[in-house]
């Protein structure tokens, strides 16, 4: 699962070194297992075991994302909780759609989304879901979030964070003429991704590609996938399923590469509510289907750290590293 060899990456000695002197149990953990505590130079970073604590930053001044989707519902209180989360972690917003209940109106955006999320909006970079377009045309997302959403008709743009290039696309598929190849949205990423030539490439939206949940795979979004697989894209986050799961990086068929693949993360834990999850399809690390929270990824310029970070009150995390291709 994580794939980063430290030994041939030298920019965690040092943190290795942060890592020593944040965890005093790190000393205890290495005399247990007989490994000399000096130098310190030689300590490898312990492995982030699933559902460990969150280990201490590595790289303060690295820049973070904050993602989920499925969001605000009026007179629920998971919004205000994630909203909560917000307040205290600095770093770009993503909304990951399905961000107002019931039907993205101008009335749920402005009520149910505005006193919550909202209060972020000047750092949030969306993305529309299915329940947006229950209001024709979206009109409502596309007017709440403005020119930060991208052209109404398209819905999908891309920008830089630090290192990386991000990518925020639109699964609904049928309003914008289509996800295939040779599609307008298709022809438009494979252009911007051979522009922007990074390392790291993280890209977004709102249906996922594989899920074990009630909704199941979003075959509709094979192509993309495969269009990102081919640019070497390293992480895609979506939302709809109203819960958390980690995938192993896997290729646009679903078969694993820890090489080349892409690894998803689904994150519909913004508040709305939950959806019991199946059982797991292949390549799915691990899964939770009841608490809220948001997903931290800190990028670094050639790797990235995952956080998932849950509400008040809520004991669920998840956390680790891998290096981009
Ligand atoms: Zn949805």
């Amino acid at each position: 699962m994580q794939t980063r060899n430290p030994l041939r990456r030298p920019r965690w000695t040092s943190i290795a070194l942060v890592s020593a002197l944040a965890l005093p149990g790190l000393f205890t953990l290495l005399a247990l297992l007989g490994t000399p505590a000096a130098p310190v130079e030689a300590v490898q970073p312990p492995e982030q075991p699933i559902n460990s604590p969150p280990a201490a930053p590595v790289a303060a001044d690295d820049p973070v994302l904050l993602a989920a989707g499925d969001i605000a519902a009026c007179g629920r209180p998971g919004s205000e909780q994630t909203a909560a989360l917000l307040d205290r972690l600095p770093g770009t917003v993503l909304a990951l759609g399905d961000n107002a209940y019931q039907a993205g109106t101008d009335a749920e955006f402005a009520q149910c989304y505005s006193p919550t999320w909202g209060r972020h909006r000047a750092r949030t970079r969306p993305v529309p879901g299915n329940h947006e377009y229950d209001t024709p045309g979206a009109v409502g997302y596309f007017g709440y979030f403005g020119a930060a959403a991208a052209p109404p008709d398209k819905g999908y743009y891309s920008y830089d964070v630090g290192d990386w290039h991000i990518v925020a696309l639109n699964s609904n598929c049928s309003q914008i003429g289509g996800c295939q190849i040779g599609s307008p949205q298709e022809r438009w990423l494979r252009a911007d991704l051979a522009a922007h030539p990074t390392r790291c490439t993280l890209a977004y939206w709102h249906h996922p590609r594989f899920n074990s949940g009630k909704h199941g795979n979003d075959a509709e979004m094979q192509p993309i996938w495969q269009t990102l697989y081919d640019a070497g894209a390293d992480v895609v986050l979506s939302g709809h399923e109203h819960s958390y799961e980690r995938f192993a990086p896997q290729d646009a068929a679903g078969a694993a590469d820890p090489e080349r693949g892409i690894r998803q993360f689904t994150v519909g834990t913004g508040g709305a509510s939950h959806h019991a999850l199946g059982r797991p399809i292949a390549n799915s690390e691990l899964q939770n289907a009841d608490a809220f929270g948001v997903l931290k990824l800190m990028l670094h310029p050639a790797g990235y750290d995952w956080e998932f970070v849950p509400v008040a009150g809520a004991t669920f995390t998840d956390s680790g590293h891998t290096a981009c291709h």
